[in-house]
């Protein structure tokens, strides 16, 4: 311990400096493909729990745009804990996976659908993600219809 655990690996940096990151490429070509097929949303909105990277209002549609590695995606090969400050790592990614849950169970209180939609389905697809997305808004849509 002591002046060891100060130590970041450039590889850990790149990642904390990931932390806050916002309207990264591949969330920009989810976005512009979403409007590109006549969905209307809204960006970051404050005032719903969790700020949702994108929220479809009318349809109470919140999406999160998870990278992989910072909330724990389980089953993901991107998802790997660091061999250094294991334990730091461990604590800090479970921290913000119960942070996920309760944010979701918010919005799911307040009778919205949430959605997260992962980096690597992003990296390996984008019109599939933003799919999964449009049939959600569809389903939604159509309950306002009765
Ligand atoms: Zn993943």
């Amino acid at each position: 311990m002591g002046a060891r655990t100060l130590v970041t690996t450039s590889k850990n940096s790149e990642r904390m400096r990931g932390i806050r990151r916002q309207d990264t490429a591949p969330e920009m070509r989810l976005r512009s493909t979403l409007h590109a097929s006549g969905l209307r949303y809204r960006l970051h909105r404050k005032q719903l729990p969790g700020t949702p990277d994108i929220a479809f209002v009318a349809q109470k549609v919140a999406v999160f745009v998870h990278g992989c590695f910072w909330h724990a995606h389980a089953g993901c090969a991107k998802a790997t804990v660091p061999k250094s400050n294991t334990d730091f790592w461990v604590r800090k990614l479970e921290q913000n996976r119960s942070r996920d849950e309760a944010v979701r169970e918010r919005l799911e209180g307040l009778g919205w659908r949430v959605l997260a939609i992962w980096q690597c389905e992003l990296d390996r697809d984008i019109k599939e993600a933003a799919n999964r997305i449009k049939v959600i808004i569809k389903q939604r849509s159509r309950h306002r219809c009765d």
